[in-house]
């Protein structure tokens, strides 16, 4: 699957979009360009915004690989994260079946967000993760490098490295757990308001 929301000129800021869609008979019509999007060469189903050309609101769609007037192009030449296949993605006059609508009309950034939470965790512990790694291949270099009669960790200012990355991971580590936190907080907000306001059934 892909999650496709950044455009060209849309990527913090993901209000500014200007994909559009419209509506046509039992079709909806999608006409712009995503960038950077994870899986996108290859996602059998992508999840895309688009902002409706009459309202100017924002819905969210389910595209499936084979629809017409979709293509994709990967991006090559990344200098980082290698491991992901980022891919250009164009809708031009891309029909989908109105159907394929994700969520209620005109409400689509609440739909990106509520991946973008768990989307945006997750990278912040694999950030995390990542320099754990780093640290021990550090530690392990500076044990076994030997300069001037002693190992690298002999010396005072490389400990000083060792222990300010050390300290960097710890902070880093109780920032995600606090993110975690609210995220939890807020899930258990939501739950609890559609408890109380019967929203599911009335959304059915
Ligand atoms: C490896 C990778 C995978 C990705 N996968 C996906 C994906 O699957 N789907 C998808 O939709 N997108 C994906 N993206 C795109 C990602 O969501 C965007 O890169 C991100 O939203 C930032 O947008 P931008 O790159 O256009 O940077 P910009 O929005 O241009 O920001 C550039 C810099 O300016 C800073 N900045 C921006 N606005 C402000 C402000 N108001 N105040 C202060 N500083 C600001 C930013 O922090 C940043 O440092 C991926 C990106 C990468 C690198």
């Amino acid at each position: 699957m892909a999650f496709a929301l950044t455009e060209p000129d849309a990527g913090s800021d993901p209000a500014s979009m200007t994909t559009t869609f419209e509506e046509k008979d039992s079709q909806c019509i999608l006409n712009g360009k995503k960038h950077g999007i994870g899986n996108g060469t290859f996602a059998d189903v992508m999840t895309t915004y688009a902002r409706d050309r009459q309202t100017g609101k924002i819905s969210a769609f389910i595209v499936e690989k084979d629809s017409p007037g979709l293509r994709t192009q990967e991006m090559k030449n990344k200098i980082g994260l290698l491991t992901v296949k980022n891919a250009e993605i164009e809708f031009q006059d891309c029909r989908i079946a109105k159907k394929n609508m994700l969520g209620l009309k005109g409400q689509g950034l609440s739909v990106a967000y509520s991946a973008l939470i768990d989307g945006r965790l997750s990278v912040a512990a694999g950030a995390v993760g990542v320099m754990e790694d780093c640290l021990a291949e550090s530690i392990q270099y500076s044990k076994s490098r030997l300069q001037h009669g002693s190992v690298l960790a002999r010396k005072q200012l490389i400990q000083q490295h060792i222990a300010f990355i050390a300290t960097c991971i710890e902070s880093s580590r109780w920032l995600v757990y606090r993110a975690a936190i609210a995220r939890q907080r807020l899930f258990d907000y939501v739950e609890s308001q559609k408890q109380q306001d019967g929203w599911l059934a009335k959304l059915d």
